[in-house]
């Protein structure tokens, strides 16, 4: 199974890829983990990512084909991975395609701008190892503890009121281009996430067909 989620950010695409990775025993690939750990690392990528991430705009196609292109060719992904958060832009998609990836589908969570803004308030991140919480819908179980490694959980600085209304309008100019883009091949599928996270999993598997 080779999976795109697509959708606004805060939509959900990490906690259905967190699931679905489970289920399916396939790595999830998050492209904004990995750059949030580069940028902790202070590698060049991190370097290089670090104004376009904290101002939520999107990092330049070349910057994230490479970080791809690596990731895919680690052992792990030989029997399908999910990508959460990548692609982001028509170039991004024409590049996988280029390098031969053939996707089963590419899942949109579909959700309206006020829910979104309403989520990314309560929305919170492990210091450590970058699981996600929401404080409401997915509280960990000692208060700003994370469950997994018991780091520290905080607000990414992208998750601020300003900066989620900027990367909701990059969303809707650069990414939701895709949908017609996987639409086109017949490979778009679209689930409500506007409910909770079990119904949007019901609904995920169905549309995937699980
Ligand atoms: P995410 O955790 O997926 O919401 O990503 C957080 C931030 O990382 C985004 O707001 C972008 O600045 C950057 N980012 C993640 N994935 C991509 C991508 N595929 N293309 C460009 N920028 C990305």
């Amino acid at each position: 199974m080779k999976l795109i989620l697509l959708g606004a950010p805060g939509a959900g695409k990490g906690t259905l890829a967190e699931i679905l990775s489970r289920m399916c025993n396939i790595p999830t690939i998050s492209t904004g983990n990995i750059l949030r750990a580069a940028m902790k690392n202070g590698t060049p990528v991190g370097l290089k990512a670090k104004e376009y991430v904290d101002s939520g705009k999107l990092v330049p196609d070349d910057v994230i084909i490479g970080i791809v292109r690596e990731r895919l060719a680690e052992d792990d992904c030989k029997n399908g991975y999910i990508l959460d958060g990548m692609p982001r832009t028509i170039p991004q998609a024409q590049a996988l395609e280029d390098a031969g990836v053939n996707i089963d589908a590419a899942l949109s969570l579909e959700i309206s701008d006020e829910a979104i803004i309403e989520r990314m308030t309560g929305r919170r991140v492990c210091k450590d190892c970058g699981t996600t919480y929401h404080i409401v819908n997915i509280p960990p179980k000692v208060e700003d503890k994370c469950d997994k490694c018991g780091g520290e959980l905080i607000i990414r600085k992208d998750d601020m009121p300003e900066t989620v209304k900027e990367r909701l309008s990059v969303y809707h100019k650069e990414t939701e281009p895709l949908k017609e883009f996987y639409a086109e091949r017949g490979k778009l599928k679209t689930v409500e996430s506007s409910s909770t996270v079990d119904e949007m999993t019901k609904s995920a598997v169905k549309a995937l067909g699980l």
